[in-house]
């Protein structure tokens, strides 16, 4: 009966990953783990001290310092001041994949965030949760959508933050950071074997929610249980 549960969704930036994520985890009752916020956190971090992306000794051990939590109400909090905003800047989006890159880091920031998913039920999003942080996941997706339309959403969602930013540069900037994401030695986004492909470009969010959700039905065999 009290057995954890982990919902892995992987996939590339502006596929819905976060949105899909926060409303599972709220019709189910998990924990919402955003691990990439946790990569975002380090590079704000390293940013604000002054240490470059490409010092990997000095970012391991800011990734290893860092405390780093993630709010029952969505905040983001590093060292104790709430960075959900700042972390979100374009130009911490690319920091965030740099220092993603380096094994150091993610050696850290795996081990915080395999130690979340020891504590509870958890939908967990990033990269690389179904084949590197849980590869024991009882489901696993990877979300996807056509570049254009991630980038049509995220020109959205930073518009509707206030912040200003045209299709083109957006989409260059998707399409440079989905490449190194896929192309770093460690830890590379893909999707796992055993992972359901789910492409949420035709989709609105409440179909992709019910299709996650005829997922988790399907691939627990408590189902019933865990849907309440
Ligand atoms: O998901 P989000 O766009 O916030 O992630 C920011 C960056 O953090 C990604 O581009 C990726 O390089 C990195 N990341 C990662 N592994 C994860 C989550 C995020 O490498 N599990």
């Amino acid at each position: 009966m009290d057995k954890r549960i982990i919902v892995a969704i992987d996939g590339p930036a502006g596929a819905g990953k976060s949105t899909l994520a926060r409303r599972v985890a709220a019709r189910l009752g998990f924990v919402y783990i955003d691990t990439g916020a946790m990569y975002r956190a380090v590079a704000l971090w390293a940013e604000r001290s002054g240490i470059g992306w490409s010092d990997p000794g000095r970012l391991e051990h800011l990734a290893r310092e860092a405390a780093i939590s993630l709010t029952r109400g969505g905040r983001v909090m590093l060292n104790g001041e709430d960075v959900s905003e700042p972390i979100r800047e374009p130009g911490i989006s690319q920091g965030a994949s740099i220092v993603s890159a380096i094994p150091g880091v993610r050696r850290e920031l795996v081990a915080k965030q395999q130690q979340m998913g020891r504590e509870a039920s958890a939908v967990m999003e990033g990269r690389d949760i179904g084949t590197v942080v849980f590869p024991d996941a009882e489901v696993k997706v990877f979300l996807d959508a056509s570049p254009k339309v991630r980038a049509e959403r995220r020109v959205k969602d930073l518009a509707g933050r206030g912040l200003e930013a045209d299709f083109d540069s957006v989409h260059k900037e998707m399409v440079e950071r989905d490449a190194r994401d896929s192309t770093r030695p460690d830890s590379p986004l893909r999707q796992a074997p055993d992972a359901v492909y789910l492409d949420s470009s035709g989709l609105n969010e409440n179909e992709v929610e019910e299709a996650l959700l005829r997922i988790v039905r399907e691939k627990t065999s408590n189902g019933k249980e865990v849907l309440r």
